[in-house]
């Protein structure tokens, strides 16, 4: 597969279509972002690097980094997590509250916030320095020790955290928190906050597409745990639009506020677009239709 002359097709066509949408506003610190940046990263399994356009600048990977905690908690955890959790598509919004309330506390799916922050509670307890073990995790998957969180992002997301910390408390109160509910929020506010370049949420991802090793052949999952992260990514990784997401691109993937989304194809690729301008269910439309031509060109998509 000549994946340069694709991604160099994949870029200029998506360019050409009509860009709509705009920048999140939910986190002030986010708005400062061009939203004309546009890149995107392919690895393949055999660890070639393919990149165009911004792809080498970084962004604020936000609600993709959920599947990098669910990794974690799942791989000292294993199927314990699933007691505090669902696996169901919500099919509401990522920070909607509502169904918390009739089913007790359980959030649907690890994806939507409130899964998250349940993720990071599971973090915080296990975890003996909760965040800097979290990003010495993403440091090792992606075998870059400069990834960091970007402290006025985090800072950003605390000063507005209200329905964040409206979700954290009435996960409490039905005891789906255990932790201070402050630390949960401020462990998960620097998750959201980590930033990385396409390149390297590209290659964070590998282990998903490489039956659980990462690029430098750690084990960090098992065979059967990438299949159902794969497949949570897969349902319920694009918000209320994740049926969407999958009838047009066909690959288990997860996205982020900050227009990042991270993709994968088992024992194939890794692909990973930015581009800031979001629809309205908060998905990255360039990133979205980029995929959806890289899927239909390469004819290679999980169906
Ligand atoms: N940090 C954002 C929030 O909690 C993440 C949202 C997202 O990327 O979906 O609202």
């Amino acid at each position: 597969m000549n994946y340069k002359t694709i991604l160099q097709e994949v870029y200029q066509e998506a360019k050409k279509l009509p860009s709509s949408g705009n920048v999140s506003t939910s986190i002030p610190e986010l708005t400062k972002v061009d939203p004309d940046k546009f890149g995107i990263h392919l690895i393949s399994i055999e660890g070639e690097d393919f990149g165009i356009g911004d792809s080498n600048e970084k962004f604020s990977i936000q609600s993709v980094s959920k599947a990098l905690t669910v990794a974690l908690a799942f791989s000292f955890l294993d199927e314990r997590i699933w007691e505090r959790l669902g696996v169901e598509p919500s099919g509401s919004a990522f920070n909607s509250l509502v169904q918390l309330e009739y089913e007790k506390g359980i959030p649907r799916n690890p994806f939507i916030n409130a899964g998250a922050i349940v993720i990071a509670d599971m973090l915080v307890t296990h975890l003996e320095n909760p965040k800097q073990d979290f990003l010495d995790f993403i440091r090792m998957i992606s075998g870059s020790p400069t990834i960091d969180f970007n402290l006025k992002v985090a800072q950003s997301e605390k000063d507005t955290r209200f329905r964040n910390a409206a979700l954290a408390n009435f996960l409490k109160s039905f005891g789906n928190i255990t932790n201070d509910v402050e630390a949960v929020l401020d462990f998960y506010f620097h998750q959201c906050s980590i930033e990385m370049t396409c390149k390297e949420l590209a290659h964070s991802f590998f282990f998903l597409a490489n039956e659980g090793k990462t690029i430098s052949g750690i084990q960090v999952l098992t065979k059967s745990q990438v299949k159902r992260l794969n497949a949570l990514m897969q349902t319920c990784g694009f918000y209320d639009e994740s049926g969407e997401y999958t009838y047009k691109v066909g690959l288990p993937g997860k996205s982020g506020i900050g227009g990042g989304i991270a993709a994968l194809y088992p024992k194939n690729f890794v692909v990973s677009t930015w581009s800031p301008r979001l629809n309205e269910k908060g998905n990255s439309d360039l990133g979205m239709n980029a995929l959806e031509l890289l899927t239909t060109k390469t004819e290679m998509s999980i169906f």
